[in-house]
């Protein structure tokens, strides 16, 4: 039954140093050939993550930030919407990251994010995150200029201490309690192709159409291995990636599910027991809300 299989466990990396990115097919989708089965499937996965969402809410000691990196029209944004459809709104915290803004440049770069990070109880969502430091930036470094550090800080080594930088900082992280499971959906050249046209020719997508899209297409190869080096530097048993095939979306959203449940399911959540006081309050409350009963009766 494709219900009980873990669809994310192939994908996943805890040590980056062993990880090639042409082992993963963008095309593959863990076996399954029918869409049937796997939105039934998803349907399943969704259900399960209610509850432990609420167990994570509820006992609210750990956080959990899940990082959401791609290229453009890989599906990061249906991902996140289908995947987390069951969950109570109030325990999620979405955030996009885009160009970075003024205010933004004059920090340090985990600035911006750090400040959107997700409290206890809650899963944080990053669409985009301080990855683009190491993808976008290093893939178009006159956009290193515009942030504005000291010369003599920015040298061929950059990237690499950058990579350690957000290792360091995920390790800290997870050192207080946020668990960190970063995502890169790996669509393939040729279905990104498709999508953008799919973007032109159909009226209701054309608002997602963007020439700049295309433009960065251009750099494909430059970002493919600006991702590899990411993860591979980056890629930890506390703050793993899942390199998830993105060219059938239907698989995709139910890699992605399945990865959210293992790392919930990890974290061995419980509600909070009531101890003996709480009984006895529990106890007096209860012959209070009777008692009411009682009278209410008396008076009709
Ligand atoms: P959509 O799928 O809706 O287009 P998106 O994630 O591509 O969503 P955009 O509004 O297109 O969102 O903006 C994101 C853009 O911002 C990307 O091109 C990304 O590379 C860029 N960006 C994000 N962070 C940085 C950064 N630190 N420096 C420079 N550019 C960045
Ligand atoms: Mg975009």
């Amino acid at each position: 039954m494709p219900r009980d299989r873990d669809f994310a466990a192939p994908y996943r990396v805890t040590d980056g140093r062993r990880f090639r990115l042409r082992d993963v097919d963008p095309g593959d989708t863990g076996g399954l050939k029918n869409k049937d089965k796997a939105r039934e499937a998803l349907k399943a996965g969704v259900a399960r993550l209610a509850e432990l969402q609420e167990k994570l809410y509820a006992q609210d000691r750990w956080a959990v930030l899940l990082v959401f990196q791609a290229m453009d029209a890989a599906g990061k944004d249906g991902a996140i919407e289908h995947v987390m459809s069951g969950v109570n709104p109030q325990g999620v915290q979405v955030f996009s990251f885009q160009a970075p803004s003024a205010e933004e440049l004059d920090h340090d770069f985990l600035w911006r994010t750090a400040r959107c990070l997700p409290e206890r109880g809650r899963i944080g969502i990053f669409n985009r995150s301080y990855y683009e430091e190491v993808l976008v930036v290093r893939v178009h470094p006159e956009f290193l200029k515009g942030q504005r550090l000291p010369e003599k800080l920015v040298t061929k080594r950059i990237w690499e201490e950058r990579c350690e930088d957000i290792a360091a900082h995920e390790r800290y992280l997870s050192r207080n309690g946020v668990r960190v499971v970063k995502f890169f959906l790996h669509v393939s050249k040729e279905e990104q192709k498709r999508r953008f046209l799919a973007r032109l020719d159909e009226p209701e997508k054309n608002w997602k159409f963007s020439a700049g899209d295309v433009r960065e297409r251009g750099h494909w190869g430059d970002y493919q291995a600006a991702y590899e080096d990411a993860i591979r530097r980056t890629a930890t048993k506390d703050a793993p990636w899942y390199v998830i095939p993105a060219d059938n979306k239907w698989f995709t959203r139910l890699a992605v599910a399945r990865a959210v449940i293992d790392t919930l399911e990890d974290l061995d959540l419980r509600f909070p027991e009531v101890d003996e006081k709480q009984r006895q309050g529990f106890a007096e409350a209860r012959a209070l809300l009777e008692g009411e009963e009682r009278a209410g009766r008396k008076k009709r």
